[in-house]
């Protein structure tokens, strides 16, 4: 994958002073989308200390519960705080949607972009 990034953003004519909201940036960790927002918080509560590797300060924390974790949020919602476009889309819908903008090297879509395409690959 060439673009290991993808930012979402929400530019619509009808935002007050040309105003571009962060919707959300999705990162590909070498097989997958991931959402940052998300992750932020996953991280926050998994982040392993890096000066105590001899010992997980969660040894019951397996991968698999990390796994786990990370279905429940399978279902996204997105909503521009300033124009109140929004979107609900599985991760199992988006993913695929997500890889065809990378393939064709775009790291940078809006909000409406990915509506217009989801509504019509679904
Ligand atoms: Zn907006």
């Amino acid at each position: 994958m060439t673009v290991e990034q993808i930012v979402v953003v929400c530019d619509e004519p009808s935002h007050a002073r040309s105003k571009i909201a962060d919707i959300e940036t999705f990162a590909w960790d070498g097989s997958r989308w991931k959402p940052t927002r998300v992750e932020q918080v996953a991280g926050y509560l998994f982040s392993p200390s890096p000066k105590n590797t001899a010992q997980p300060s969660h040894p019951a924390m397996s991968q698999g519960d990390y796994d786990g974790m990370e279905e429940d949020v399978d279902q996204l919602h997105y909503k521009c705080k300033l124009c109140r476009l929004d979107l609900d889309v599985r991760k199992s819908v988006l993913f695929p949607v997500l890889d065809r903008i990378a393939e064709a090297g775009v790291s940078h879509t809006t909000l409406k972009a990915l509506i217009r395409v989801i509504s019509k690959s679904t």
